[in-house]
């Protein structure tokens, strides 16, 4: 009887639930996550391909300063803005690696991750109804995003024949007098695309013409291969003022679970997320920002480049192995630490695809179509897991795609 009177109270709870939160997808990612810890739970020895992370735990001296913060007492709420070490520390960054010339104290500010940067970012530029371009694929959880911002998400497609990038002539088709902002990403979750200066002065010359905000996700802006260097879209003739680079330490830092990034952008832009960020979540955290500022320092990322270069040669690796694979497609990344593979010729669609390879021989991968529909003869591996799991989920894919 407890249990009847249980059930209805949650089914009618339901009710309660609003229709912009109960609508939301939830991420695929997280979906095969789920799948992959019951596996394991089961105490089977799964190879994750499907978290967008890297095998390596955050860097000792990073932790260190942040238990050293701690210990001297700094655990108290910061400004909203951010502490000013960190801040600086951000702009001493922007300045020496991204080529950027901005003020710790007007243009740049602490955020719980690049995600969180991208709600301020949102909530301080759009009003319901404002179009935003996004690129097709797309990180999954731009979509959901911007329409809890109150905005509506378009789809550009990236097109393989435009080696992932945009077309003017596709933007062109996209805008209309509801368009207030552009998001994009590079180097690119999940196609590995990392934009040149001519990419990008498509997108610049776009943005200026038809007066648009540009929020630049530049999360994985470390990590560019081949001798390719990411460009900041802000440091084009005019584009400063209008747009918000997204940066953080979650992916090139192994620092995921810190909630820790940085946004920078124009003073008025700042300003209105700092005013919004007093309000959400008040700042982000006291010794992550300490421990944050250590990793942004040139001798913390210096020490970096050893494992990043490992992470080409991993990229290098998977892509190449799995391309050896008579089904599979795929190609070294420009940048990014993800393979981004074709499998049309097994027949499969993505999601049959990347359960079978789970259930079947334990091995996640995550389903293109949770980039974008248009995607799902994809699938996502990331690449820079350790090398012995690498060799092993490549074994196992290769004898799944035998078995086909
Ligand atoms: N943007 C992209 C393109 C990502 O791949 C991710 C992580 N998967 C994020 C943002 C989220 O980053 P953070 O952990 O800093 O919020």
């Amino acid at each position: 009887m407890a249990e009847t009177e249980n059930m209805n109270s949650e089914s009618s709870a339901g009710a309660a639930l609003a229709k912009r939160a109960a609508g939301l997808p939830q991420s695929s990612t997280v979906a095969i996550a789920d799948l992959a810890a019951a596996l394991r739970r089961q105490d089977t020895a799964v190879v994750d391909f499907s978290a967008g992370r890297a095998a390596e735990a955050s860097p000792d001296s990073v932790c260190r300063a942040a238990a050293e913060a701690m210990a001297r007492g700094e655990t108290h709420q910061t400004p909203a803005r951010g502490r000013t070490d960190y801040l600086q520390a951000v702009a001493a960054k922007l300045s020496r690696d991204n080529g950027l010339e901005l003020a710790a104290d007007r243009h740049v500010i602490a955020t719980l991750g690049c995600k969180q940067g991208l709600v301020l970012a949102l909530f301080s530029c759009l009003d319901p109804g404002d179009e935003v371009i996004i690129e097709d694929p797309c990180f999954v959880s731009y979509e959901p995003t911007i329409r809890l911002a109150g905005g509506v998400p378009v789809r550009v497609p990236l097109r393989p024949q435009n080696h992932y990038r945009w077309s003017a002539g596709d933007l062109a088709a996209a805008v209309s007098d509801k368009t207030k902002a552009m998001l994009f990403c590079s180097p690119h979750n999940p196609t590995g695309t990392v934009h040149s200066g001519r990419d990008l002065q498509i997108i610049a010359d776009f943005a200026i013409s038809h007066d648009l905000v540009v929020i630049a996700d530049e999360i994985y802006e470390a990590v560019a291969w081949g001798g390719r260097k990411h460009i900041p879209l802000a440091g084009l003739p005019g584009m400063q003022s209008r747009t918000i680079g997204l940066m953080g330490l979650t992916k090139t830092y192994s620092m995921g679970g810190w909630r820790i990034g940085y946004a920078y952008s124009s003073q008025p832009i700042i300003d209105t997320m700092v005013v919004l960020q007093q309000h959400l979540m008040t700042c982000a955290g006291s010794f992550t920002q300490a421990g944050a500022a250590a990793a942004l320092s040139a001798s913390q990322t210096e020490a970096m480049a050893p494992l990043w270069q490992d992470w080409q040669e991993r990229c290098h690796y998977l892509t190449t192995a799995l391309n050896d694979i008579p089904a599979l497609r795929a190609a070294m990344p420009e940048g990014g630490f993800y393979a981004w593979v074709d499998i049309a010729d097994t027949g499969l669609d993505s999601m049959a695809f990347s359960q079978r390879l789970l259930s079947d021989r334990h091995v996640a991968v995550v389903p293109g179509r949770a980039f974008g529909e248009a995607s799902d003869r994809y699938v996502r591996a990331t690449c820079v897991r350790s090398w012995d799991e690498l060799r092993e989920g490549v074994r196992r894919i290769g004898e799944f795609a035998a078995a086909l």
